[in-house]
């Protein structure tokens, strides 16, 4: 039996070149090579709120852009977390494994929770959530950006608890980070990773920009005070440019090095803009495609969940029992 695979993005705001770079490319690379499930997870995104319309739209739009960066839904499934109702249920059981204290822990949540004055409860139990999705298809290998490896590890301390506790139970499953392009960073601002929900109008090149939009956003992006591109001494809103080329172009470091030695910012941003139009344009013509078909995504969308739904019912149910329930 092949090693499964699973995982997901929230359906808010515009998902852009981290997403990409840092999970969605994986995806597409390795789905032959495992039994992937690729999950659009609408139960995270209302941690926050959400207008719902918005979600709706958003949900759609995420399942479309999947396809267009190349899953193909024949090969992987690619499914809606709140269609299969075991995401939650399982959610519940973990939860009375997991202490308190490793969910105040988190760093995401400790940066969610400081913008904010009253704290919603899913903010905090958001990483448990996340151990059930993974949990409940017994997946081994879960292709994400830097910014989950530490859910990861919380996955991985849950899993384990509950196989102490009960009996094993639970695949341990391991994280996957892509070489290059882990963490993007904001072009605006590099001290902080891209994020779908910073505001910024220049923080982030969006997967259905327009060209123009993306050359205006790497044009602006934020450099440092050196004449040109000096790789010991390079900042940080320079390497991420440097990554970015380095992650759409598949070139080694020996080639970016010498690329770009001594090359002026305004050019570096230029080659930069150049690669990711060059990548984005076909990835927009087959968005548009895959949008326009009516029907299409509604059916790959059920058919993904009807495909995994007994995996995880199977889960719950084997859960159960080992509980005394059910
Ligand atoms: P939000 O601000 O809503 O949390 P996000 O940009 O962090 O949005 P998520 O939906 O939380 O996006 O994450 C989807 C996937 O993209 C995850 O695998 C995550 O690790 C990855 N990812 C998110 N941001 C980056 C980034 N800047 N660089 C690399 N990978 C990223
Ligand atoms: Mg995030």
């Amino acid at each position: 039996m092949k090693t499964r695979v699973f995982s997901g993005m929230q359906p808010t705001g515009n998902l852009h070149i981290g997403n990409y770079l840092g999970a969605l490319k994986n995806w597409v690379r390795i789905q032959h090579d495992y039994e992937c499930i690729f999950c659009i997870v609408d139960l995270h995104a209302i941690t926050m709120f959400q207008e719902p319309t918005q979600l709706k739209a958003k949900i759609a739009e995420t399942a479309a852009l999947y396809l267009a960066a190349g899953i193909d839904p024949k090969v992987s499934a690619v499914m809606v977390q709140s269609f299969v109702p075991a995401h939650a249920e399982l959610a519940w059981m973990l939860t009375c494994v997991t202490p308190v204290g490793w969910l105040e822990r988190m760093t995401q949540y400790k940066m969610k929770a400081a913008k904010q004055e009253s704290v919603g409860d899913g903010i905090l139990q958001y990483p448990v959530l996340m151990a059930a999705d993974i949990m409940l298809y017994q997946a081994g290998i879960v292709p994400v950006g830097e910014d989950q490896a530490q859910h990861l590890e919380l996955t991985r301390d849950i899993a384990q608890r509950f196989n102490s506790l009960y009996g094993d139970t639970f695949v341990v499953p391991d994280t996957a980070l892509p070489t290059v392009g882990a963490r993007i960073m904001g072009l605006d601002d590099p001290t902080v990773k891209m994020s779908k929900s910073e505001t910024g109008a220049y923080h982030a090149v969006a997967l259905l920009d327009p060209p123009d939009k993306i050359r205006k956003t790497i044009m602006r992006a934020t450099t440092d005070s050196n004449p040109g591109v000096n790789f010991d001494s390079a900042g940080a809103g320079v390497l991420n440019l440097l990554t970015i080329y380095q992650a759409f172009s598949g070139a080694t470091d020996q080639e970016i090095r010498a690329q770009f030695t001594g090359m002026r910012y305004g050019d570096l941003k230029k080659r930069v803009a150049d690669m990711v139009i060059a990548h984005l344009e076909p990835f927009q013509e087959r968005y548009r495609q895959i949008v326009s078909e009516p029907g299409y995504l509604e059916g790959v969308l059920r058919e993904g969940a009807e495909r995994i739904a007994p995996i995880a019912n199977d889960t719950v149910r084997l859960v159960k029992a080992r509980m005394g329930m059910g």
